[in-house]
């Protein structure tokens, strides 16, 4: 991250680490925690919970990385501080509705599907506005801003387009008087170009625990 942040031009600590620990266990976390990382990135409910729940003792910051389904939301609002993937206003709305008052805002960013092909972005991004809008409207939510998991491509030049993108996104909504400052997007494969095209938050599995079973 360093290497990157240094060709991108960017200060080192302007990009943070998400460590991804999702079918790896507490022990795992723990260790991670043990070696100066604070912030897990998990995304299938019921571990992320336990895994919390085993660690409770630790000043650990849970991100809920996976897809939502509504009748999940709750465990979602009770136990992580962000959740990266909101793509309807129903989610965010229960979420809204679920998070307990005693805990900080939940911490949200809206997941952006980026196609490859920039031109049909204009009716996209008028969608994305209404959204956001309306995110940042609700009581309990904090939007922070867009998240993507663009398709695996070869090459620095071809991973980093869906990331200038995804921060051309980001940079419209701010002129529209959003006020963002996360772009989550950047994994083992393609951190780099996530960097360089701006990325403030990359989510990292593979690079720090090891290969996961190939099925997960
Ligand atoms: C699993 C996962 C990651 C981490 O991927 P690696 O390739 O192992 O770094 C990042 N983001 C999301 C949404 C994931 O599901």
């Amino acid at each position: 991250m360093r290497a990157a942040c240094t060709s991108a031009g960017r200060a080192p600590d302007s990009v943070r680490l998400l460590a991804v620990s999702k079918t790896f266990p507490a022990e795992a976390v723990a260790a991670a925690h043990a070696a100066g990382q604070s912030a897990f990135g998990e995304n299938y409910v019921q571990e992320g919970v336990a895994k919390a729940q085993a660690l409770a003792h630790l000043p650990l910051e849970w991100h809920y990385i996976g897809p939502i389904q509504s009748n999940k939301t709750r465990p979602i609002a009770e136990h992580f501080a962000w959740v990266h993937g909101i793509e309807r206003l129903k989610i965010a709305e229960r979420l809204s509705d679920q998070r307990p008052a005693h805990l900080p805002d939940l911490q949200v960013c809206i997941q952006v599907n980026i196609s490859g092909e920039s031109s049909k972005s204009g009716l996209e991004s008028a969608a994305l506005l209404t959204l956001a809008r309306a995110v940042a409207a609700l009581p309990r939510l904090k939007l922070r801003g867009l998240m993507t998991i663009p398709q695996p491509a070869q090459g620095l030049d071809a991973q980093r387009a869906p990331f200038r993108e995804l921060r051309l996104l980001l940079e419209q909504l701010n002129a529209q008087g959003l006020d963002c400052d996360t772009l989550s997007m950047g994994m083992s494969a393609d951190m780099e170009a996530a960097i360089l095209e701006g990325s403030t938050l990359v989510r990292i599995g593979t690079a720090i625990f090891g290969q996961r079973d190939k099925h997960q």
